[in-house]
C-alpha cells in the first residue's frame, strides 16, 4: 500500500477521555474512531490488525476441530425466558421490540441461541460431541464503557460452545481449548497468565480467565509462587485464620464516641483490628431496579476487605441488584447505626457473616447504638447468622489457600475466558440425548469466549513507547513501513519502488511511505504506527544503500537494498505466525 493513496489521518493530539495507552495510541494512529460511548469503528489499519488477530483466533479454534458458524446478534426474547436469564441479565443487556411488539435483544452472549440449534439436530449419543463457534459482534450496555475497545458496549468475540455426553466428554473438551487459548494468545505476543476464575451471570462451576498482565488492567489476580495457585481475588479461596481460643468474656457495652472508623475504634480502645468486626451495608432491588426489598449486613474481621463476588454468591442474588445503603432508611427498618453498626440488635435484615469470625471470641462490634461499640462480642451467644460464608477477599501477602505461603498480586485485562456449564442451559432448554439404552439425559456443555477487540487493544498496551505502537509481527497492519525521504528524487524513487515490488513478490506487507512530507512527519508517523521493520530510503540511496531499523529497538544500519530485502523477508517469516 502507498501511505499517498491510503485513508490514514494520525492524530497529533491526545483525545482527552482517553486514558491509557491502547486507547490514546488506537485512537492517534486512526485505527479506531468513536461513533458513540463504548461505541468503535475500525480504520483501514485498525482493521487489518483486527483481522490478524481473529486469523489466528480461527485457525488455532479450526486445530481444535470446532466448526465456525455465524448466528445473528438479534435473539428473540423467548429463548432467554427458557433459560430464566431474561430477567436475571439486568440492565447490561441491550432489549428491542420490532414493530409488532415483539421484545428481542442485541446478543451480550449466545449460550441460548447454540443451545437452540443443536437441541434441534442432536438426539443420540452417536452425534456427540459437537463444538461450534463463531466470531461475531456482542452488545452489553456497560454501566461504565472506558478504556476503548477494552470496555466497550460493541465488540467483536469469539465465542465456542461445546456439547458432550458427560463430564469426562466436558473435561476434554474444556482442555483443548484452554490449550488453544495458550496458543491464541501467545501467538498474539501476549504476556499471559490463565487463572482460576468465578463463573459469573454465565453459571456452572469450574472456570479460568486469560488475562493478560498490565497495571491498566481491572482484573486484580492472586498468585503463589511456591505452588502455583492463581486465581483471580473474586475468586479466590481465603482459608480461615485459626482464632485463640479464649474464655467467653461478658459481653459489654461501652462509650466511643466519634470512632465511625476501625482504624477509629481500635486505637481508642487499644485493640488490634484482628480483634474486631466490621460491618457493610446493603440493599437489594427487585429485577426491574425500582424498589428495595430488603436489606443486608455483612460482617468480616476488621482488618479484612469484603469481596463482593462472594457475597453476591452467597445471597444467590445479582450483581446489578445490590448496592450500598442508604443508612438512613436502613436504620428505619434494621436499627442499623451508620458507623457503629455491629450484629448485636440488627433486625429485619439479612445477617451475612464471615466463616472466621464463627469461632472469633471477645470481638469489638458496634453497638446499634450512636457513639457505641460492644465488647466481647462472640458469635452463637451473642448473635447468629442467616448465612456463613467466605466473603473476604484473598489480598498480597496473604496465606495462599493451597499452601499457606504468602502471595503475591498483578493486575491484568481478561482477554478470554473458558467456562464448565455443565446442565445449567441443556436442562432447562430440553437440549437432550438418548445413550445406548435409549435413556435420555440433558447434554453437558462448555463455553468459551475470547474478547477479540479487547485482545487488540491489551497487546497494544503492552507493546508501545513513549514514540507509539510496536506491533509484534503476528498482527502488524503491515510488516514494513518503507520510507521514500524524497519522491521527487527520481533515484530514491526508483530503489523504493523496486524494494516495495520485491518484497510485495515475496508475500511482504509494505507500507510505502510516498507522501509529500518532511522527513521528520515520516519518522514520527513510522514511530506512532509502529510496522516492526523499517527501511528508508535517502541520500544513500545513489550508492544502493539503505537504512534498516527494528521499531523494537537495536541500532541503525545502513545495508545494501539486498541485504535489507533479505533480511526483511527472514525477519517476517520467522516471526509472522506469532
Ligand atoms: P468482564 O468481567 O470484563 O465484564 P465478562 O466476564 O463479562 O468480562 P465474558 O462474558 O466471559 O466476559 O465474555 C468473554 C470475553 O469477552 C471476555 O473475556 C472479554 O475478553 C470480552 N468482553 C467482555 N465484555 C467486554 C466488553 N464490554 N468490551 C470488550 N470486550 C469484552
Ligand atoms: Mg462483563
Amino acid at each position: 500500500m502507498r501511505a499517498s493513496q491510503m485513508y490514514l489521518y494520525t492524530l497529533r493530539e491526545v483525545p482527552s477521555e482517553a486514558e491509557i495507552a491502547s486507547h490514546i495510541l488506537l485512537l492517534r494512529t486512526g485505527a479506531i474512531r468513536k461513533l458513540a460511548s463504548g461505541v468503535y469503528g475500525f480504520m483501514p489499519l485498525g482493521q487489518r490488525a483486527l483481522r490478524k488477530v481473529e486469523d489466528i483466533v480461527r485457525q488455532e479454534m479450526d486445530a481444535t476441530g470446532a466448526l465456525e458458524i455465524h448466528m445473528s446478534a438479534l435473539q428473540p426474547a423467548e429463548l432467554w425466558q427458557e433459560s430464566g436469564r431474561w430477567a436475571a441479565y439486568g440492565p447490561e443487556m441491550w432489549r428491542v421490540r420490532d414493530r409488532n411488539n415483539r421484545e428481542f435483544c442485541l446478543g451480550p452472549t449466545h449460550e441460548e441461541v447454540f443451545t437452540d440449534i443443536v437441541r434441534q439436530n442432536i438426539d443420540s449419543y452417536r452425534q456427540l460431541p459437537v463444538n461450534l463457534y463463531q466470531i461475531q459482534t456482542k452488545y452489553r450496555d456497560e454501566a461504565r464503557p472506558r478504556f476503548g475497545l477494552i470496555r466497550s458496549r460493541e465488540f467483536i468475540m469469539k465465542d465456542d460452545y461445546s456439547f458432550d455426553r458427560d463430564e469426562a466428554g466436558l473435561d476434554i473438551s474444556y482442555k483443548k481449548m484452554y490449550d488453544a487459548y495458550s496458543n491464541v494468545f501467545t501467538r498474539c505476543g501476549l504476556n499471559f497468565r490463565p487463572v482460576e476464575a468465578d463463573s459469573g451471570a454465565i453459571g456452572g462451576t469450574g472456570s479460568h480467565e486469560f488475562c493478560a498482565l498490565c497495571e491498566v488492567g481491572e482484573e486484580e489476580i492472586v498468585y503463589c509462587d511456591e505452588c502455583g495457585m492463581a486465581a483471580t481475588d473474586e475468586r479466590a479461596a481465603f482459608a480461615d485464620a485459626a482464632m485463640p481460643q479464649e474464655e467467653e468474656q461478658l459481653l459489654e457495652t461501652v462509650l466511643t464516641p466519634g470512632t465511625k472508623s476501625i482504624e477509629d475504634v481500635c486505637a481508642f480502645l487499644k485493640m488490634p483490628q484482628e480483634k474486631s468486626i466490621k460491618a457493610l451495608l446493603f440493599e437489594l432491588y427487585n429485577d426491574e431496579l425500582t424498589d428495595v426489598t430488603g436489606y443486608v449486613a455483612a460482617f468480616i474481621r476488621g482488618d479484612r476487605q469484603l469481596n463482593m463476588t462472594k457475597l453476591v454468591n452467597a445471597l444467590g442474588c445479582h450483581s446489578y441488584a445490590i448496592a450500598f445503603a442508604n443508612e438512613a432508611a436502613m436504620h428505619e427498618q434494621t436499627g442499623a447505626v451508620g458507623g457503629f453498626t455491629g450484629p448485636v440488635g440488627l433486625h429485619d435484615c439479612k445477617i451475612v457473616v464471615d466463616s472466621e469470625l464463627v469461632n472469633a471470641k471477645n470481638m469489638i462490634a458496634g453497638a446499634c447504638l450512636e457513639d457505641h461499640h460492644m465488647i466481647n462480642v462472640n458469635y452463637g451467644r451473642d448473635f447468629k447468622a442467616d448465612i456463613i460464608a467466605d466473603i473476604k477477599l484473598l489480598q498480597a501477602g496473604d496465606p495462599c489457600p493451597v499452601c499457606g505461603k504468602p502471595v503475591k498480586s498483578a493486575r491484568g485485562i481478561e482477554v478470554g475466558q473458558v467456562f464448565k456449564l455443565h446442565t445449567k442451559y441443556s436442562e432447562p432448554m430440553h437440549l437432550y440425548f438418548k445413550d445406548e439404552n435409549q435413556e435420555e439425559h440433558p447434554v453437558v456443555m462448555g463455553c468459551y469466549g475470547i474478547g477479540v477487540t479487547r485482545t487488540l487493544a491489551a497487546i497494544v498496551e503492552q507493546h508501545h513507547d513513549e514514540n507509539g505502537i510496536i506491533w509484534p509481527m503476528s498482527v502488524t497492519p503491515y510488516h514494513v513501513m518503507l520510507d521514500l525521504i524524497n519522491p521527487k528524487d527520481e533515484t530514491q524513487a526508483a530503489v523504493a519502488e523496486d524494494i516495495y515490488q520485491k518484497l510485495l513478490a515475496q508475500g511482504i506487507e509494505v507500507c510505502l511511505d510516498d507522501r509529500d512530507e518532511r522527513p521528520g512527519v515520516k519518522f514520527k508517523d513510522a514511530d506512532l504506527l509502529g510496522f516492526p521493520i523499517r527501511i528508508t530510503v535517502g541520500k544513500k540511496a545513489a550508492d544502493g544503500i539503505v537504512e534498516y531499523k527494528l521499531r523494537r529497538g537495536g541500532d541503525n544500519s545502513d545495508v545494501s537494498v539486498e541485504d535489507a530485502i533479505r533480511m526483511a523477508v527472514e525477519l517476517v517469516n520467522a516471526e509472522k505466525r506469532g
